[in-house]
């Protein structure tokens, strides 16, 4: 009989009870024992349910008090010195202080820097390295956890991050090569295996999800020499996993890594199965990672049972292992907890909980019991009938894309053309100043809104306090001599969720929370349905904004490929389908903006970047179909309405074409922390359009002066032309302080004027 297993389970908990006793821990309300016991609770709370569900084999030391990335670098001492005195002290400051820096006692650390698990929206600690770094085996917390689940009656699968993916996701700190580093670390990890042999572990399980990626000759290198090494060493069997896509030409490379067994994800990259079939050693088990590990969708028995029964047929039942494509993590823990979804939608749905029973099914099926094979035709029959199913599929939303021609994603004239007959129609300042969007979210505000959707609050006195604020916002910008202003969005809890709310095809669930880093979570909004906007979402408070000032008033849309990248996304449509869907409901909601006087309309695409496919030669095809939603979207206007884009991010060289292509009439950027370094881009690359370049660090309390910001225009007019140059913030700015914002705000605008007149630009 085929096992079921899985490489990882969601840590934060239902009811996020490792946030709360973290953040509590945090605060110094409680002790590190409550801490410690919390998570005890849950790891045993989920290995029981797992087992409940229906998993054979469940992990261990899947579980992370903040990120399992910074969990190897501690157990194997890649401490930087800096954090070390704090570990001397208390190795769970130290910890912590690695992962969210550390201000006590005469320390002032920064954190590890963080940055995206591939191509997820979970966020790892990077371990910082240098040449002559010494690893050694300094913790025991795999060995901890699998002790601790021996003694609950459970036989678990340690689960590592694999050496070479350790040290291809770390960074070095002095430019010394990282994989030079790979002989110093083999021998702790052939220690640790040693350790988990004599503890009694059959398996170990090694994550090496840079086996999806393009790789060089080194990094094969690389593999080949830890694996050799690591095959020698007294060990459980090894089960290497590689999850996130397709094997490819690095497939023959996994295969005859010295190992035990494979896990490869056969929902992203379910074609790669008869090569890997083919190529898997003759005594390998294969790891079916079949139900998707990234989205929330029941799976259908239509593709998995026919990938399932051609892997049996080739390799038999005991060598062939049922698992979801990858770690659980990535999604929500129990559907059970939904109680207020429709019965369809909820059928069709399936959280990590579900996700293990579907496996278990599965198994049976394989195993020839009819009633399992009868739940499959029972589960196909049910995923069948919701495919023309009211509210998920909108005939006429369908007919309007099919009569989009190409002409939709295209302006009337071309950026020249639309600057004279911009700056006719605005009469705007040289170097026009303007902010990202967002105003400071009060307290009072957000407890409004709380009290609003708690049905405390009626919609008569909500909106007098909207609009309140919006007088405030614009009344400040006028005050301080901002030349576009914004409303300030104080009506948008988030800027996914304020549209999805409004769009049909989008659901919300309660408890659906996903990590998104350490006590983090994000709650996505969920796409099961063709995408039509039912009525005017943002006319009213753009138009009422407006109608306050004379200056022009900017009206904010959440881009499409970032609705979609923010979201959990149907799965019986292509992505680049559902983005079309977004970006004809934002182009009519750009058309009535503009309708309604609204002259300058900005759509923010803060996540284009992050939808980058993991590799190269996948990105021309994502990116044209990203710019083309983005181009529909903002296609229909006029000539003297000025579409604006925004983008916090500011690795733009590899993709600076595409942003180009985008052909936003303005663009405003991150670029203050990184004191304009991406302006590299621009040296190599002649960025046509207008651009705002961020001065003002918005992620940080600190306040820039006027001089710092002037520095930092200089720097940018190295590379950049006056005429396409605006001023602007790195990002909004709702998550600061309004005495913050007033002063940095009033001396942007200042070294606005100072720039203008050292140009002898007159304004
Ligand atoms: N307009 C949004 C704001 O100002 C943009 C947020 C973002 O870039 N993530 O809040
Ligand atoms: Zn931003």
């Amino acid at each position: 009989m085929s096992l079921v297993t899985f490489s990882g389970f969601p840590r934060i908990g239902l009811k996020r009870e490792l946030k709360r006793a973290l953040e509590s821990h945090w605060r110094g309300d409680t002790g590190a024992q409550a801490l410690l016991d919390t998570a005890g609770m849950l790891r045993r709370r989920h290995w029981q349910l797992a087992v409940d569900a229906g998993a054979d084999v469940v992990p261990c030391n899947d579980f992370s008090l903040y990120d399992q990335v910074l969990d190897t670098a501690v157990l194997f001492d890649a401490i930087p010195a800096r954090y070390r005195p704090v570990f001397a002290e208390s190795p769970l400051d130290g910890y912590f202080a690695m992962a969210r820096g550390y201000k006590r006692g005469g320390h002032d650390l920064p954190a590890l820097e963080m940055t995206k698990w591939f191509d997820t929206n979970y966020h790892y600690l990077v371990p910082e390295l240098e040449a002559g770094q010494r690893f050694t085996l300094a913790g025991d917390k795999p060995l901890a956890e699998f002790r601790e689940a021996r003694a609950l009656g459970h036989r678990t699968r340690p689960v590592l991050l694999g050496p070479v993916s350790f040290l291809l996701l770390s960074k070095s700190v002095d430019g010394s090569d990282r994989l030079a580093l790979l002989d110093a670390l083999l021998p702790a990890y052939a220690q640790l295996l040693g350790a988990l042999a004599d503890a009694g572990a059959d398996w170990v399980q090694l994550d090496e999800p840079c086996l999806v990626l393009d790789l060089d000759e080194d990094d094969r290198a690389a593999y080949r020499r830890a694996y050799a090494a690591l095959a020698v060493a007294r060990r459980p069997r090894l089960l290497l996993a590689s999850y996130f896509g397709a094997l490819g030409d690095n497939l023959a490379l996994a295969a005859m890594l010295p190992a035990d067994g494979l896990h490869v994800d056969l929902v992203r990259a379910p074609d790669q199965l008869a090569a890997v079939l083919d190529a898997l050693p003759p005594a390998h088990v294969l790891s079916a990672g079949v139900v998707d590990g990234r989205n929330v969708w029941r799976s259908r028995p239509e593709r998995v049972l026919p990938l399932l029964r051609a892997a049996q047929a080739r390799i038999g039942e005991a060598r062939l292992w049922l698992a979801p494509s990858c770690s659980l993590q990535h999604v929500p823990i129990d559907l059970q907890a939904e109680t207020a979804l429709d019965p369809p939608r909820r059928a069709a749905m399936a959280f990590a909980r579900q996700k293990l029973e579907e496996l278990r099914v599965y198994a049976d099926a394989l195993a020839g019991h009819t009633e399992a094979e009868a739940a499959l035709a029972a589960q196909q029959a049910g995923l069948d009938a919701q495919v023309g199913a009211a509210g998920v599929v909108n005939a006429g939303i369908r007919a309007c894309l099919r009569a989009l021609g190409p002409q939709a994603a295209l302006r009337r004239s071309a950026f020249a053309s639309r600057r004279a007959t911009q700056s006719a129609a605005m009469a705007l300042p040289p170097l026009p100043t303007t902010t990202i969007g967002s105003f400071p979210q009060t307290d009072a505000l957000r407890k409004a809104r709380a009290a609003h959707r708690a049905g405390q609050l009626d919609d008569t006195a909500y909106d007098a306090l909207l609009a309140a604020e919006i007088e405030r916002v614009v009344r400040f910008q006028e005050r301080i001599g901002l030349d576009v202003l914004v409303h300030g969005e104080p009506e948008r809890n988030d800027m996914v969720e304020y549209f999805g709310e409004q769009l049909d095809g989008y659901l919300f669930t309660k408890l659906g929370w996903v990590q998104s880093y350490g006590s983090r979570c994000v709650k996505p909004p969920v796409i099961y349905g063709d995408i039509a906007r039912r009525a005017p979402m943002t006319v009213r408070w753009s138009s009422y904004a407006q109608s306050l000032t004379d200056k022009p008033m900017k009206g904010m849309l959440t881009g499409p490929v970032t609705m979609l990248q923010w979201s959990f996304v149907r799965d019986d449509l292509p992505r680049e389908t559902v983005c079309r869907q977004i970006a004809l409901a934002l182009r009519d909601e750009v058309h009535d903006l503009e309708a309604a006087g609204i002259g300058v309309i900005q759509i923010d695409e803060p996540a284009l970047r992050e939808g980058l496919p993991l590799r190269r030669g996948d990105w021309p095809a994502y990116l044209a179909w990203a710019v083309e939603c983005f181009r529909i979207a903002a296609g229909g206007v006029r000539d003297a309405t000025q579409i604006h884009t925004h983008m916090c991010y500011s690795e733009f060289n590899d993709i600076i074409e595409a942003v180009a292509a985008m052909d936003a009439d303005v663009i405003s950027i991150e670029t203050s922390r990184s004191r304009m370094e991406l302006l590299d881009a621009f040296v190599r690359f002649r960025y046509p359009n207008g651009i705002g370049p961020g001065v003002y660090d918005i992620h940080s309390p600190r306040v820039p002066d006027t001089a710092e910001m002037l520095g930092l225009l200089h720097k940018a007019l190295a590379v950049l032309q006056p005429e396409q140059l605006w001023i602007n913030p790195d990002c909004g700015l709702k998550t600061r302080g309004w005495p913050e914002v007033e002063q940095a705000l009033l001396q942007m605008v200042g070294a606005a004027r100072a720039l203008r007149s050292e140009l002898q630009l007159c304004a």
